[in-house]
């Protein structure tokens, strides 16, 4: 189930297996000719950049994972970042990549519920949400408040697993990967329109994203009987893997990229 709590119990657990299997950026690779899974990761970052108009300086990352993207920010574009994940332990371990970067002065994690959280008004440049909305119960009201915390000109990139509840693949998808629903491209760029904010991109990405469940699968067949002795929870992630490929293979499952500003 895609409770709060069992989405912090998730990913508290598996912070290990993410790390071995995929590295501290938690969020797919954008895999170019010749791409291996680490160029992937940060290229997938580096054209979500690129879509924006301008990276303004105080950035807050929604669902900051191990604080890869946090770090790339701070390194890249001289920004300040505050992240925020719902899990105790991905906090500790941003905090501490942030600081063997040599940004922990640029870089703030809080362990805190993003549904439950007091966004501050006008606060921020840019809203980053790659690939946590999944997982909000109340994705409409998400968007209010990045409404509310973006300053005027300031954007939102949201990247997102995308597709309509309708189909059973996409539903076995958001189970499996504990997300309450997902959503479909057009209802992502309604909900942010109707936060106010005005939808400049809106990219899909499957075919060059797929790679990273491909890769994820080949690792996990390598790893064999191994997984078979790994908690239920891993076993769980690593069976959810086939799905999802299936899921993109159909079509029914997409990924999208939006970029949007407030006026
Ligand atoms: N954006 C990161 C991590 C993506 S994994 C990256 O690209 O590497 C999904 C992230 O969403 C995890 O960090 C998880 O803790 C976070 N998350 C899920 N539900 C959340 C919630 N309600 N509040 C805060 N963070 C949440």
């Amino acid at each position: 189930m895609g409770t709060t709590a069992a989405i912090r119990e998730h990913y508290d657990s598996l912070a290990f297996i993410y790390r071995t299997f995929w590295g501290d950026h938690i969020h797919h690779g954008l895999f170019l000719d010749g791409d291996g899974p680490a160029r992937a990761q940060v290229r997938l970052i580096e054209y979500c950049v690129g879509l924006l108009g301008a990276v303004g300086r105080d950035v807050l990352d929604v669902g900051c994972g191990h604080g890869g993207t946090a770090i790339r920010l701070a390194e890249q574009c001289g920004c300040r970042v505050l992240g925020i994940t719902i899990s105790e332990k991905q906090a500790h371990i941003a905090h501490d990549n942030a600081a063997r970067a040599g940004v922990g002065e640029q870089v703030s994690i809080v362990a805190a519920d993003a549904e439950a959280f007091a966004y501050p008004a006008e606060r921020f440049d840019l809203v980053w949400t790659m690939e946590s909305s999944e997982h909000f119960a109340d994705k409409s009201g998400y968007f209010q408040n990045v409404g509310r915390t973006l300053r005027a000109g300031g954007e939102l990139l949201l990247s997102a697993w995308t597709g309509s509840m309708t189909s059973p693949r996409v539903q076995e998808v958001a189970t499996r990967f504990l997300c309450p629903e997902l959503w479909t491209r057009e209802q992502y760029e309604s909900a942010v329109a109707a936060a106010g904010l005005r939808v400049r991109v809106a990219d899909d990405l499957s075919p060059r994203v797929l790679r990273t469940w491909e890769i994820c699968s080949q690792r996990a067949k390598a790893a064999g009987v191994a997984v078979k002795l790994l908690p239920a929870a891993v076993r769980e992630f690593v069976a959810g893997i086939d799905v999802i490929i299936e899921a993109y293979r159909s079509g029914e499952m997409t990924y999208t990229v939006i970029t949007a500003q407030k006026p």
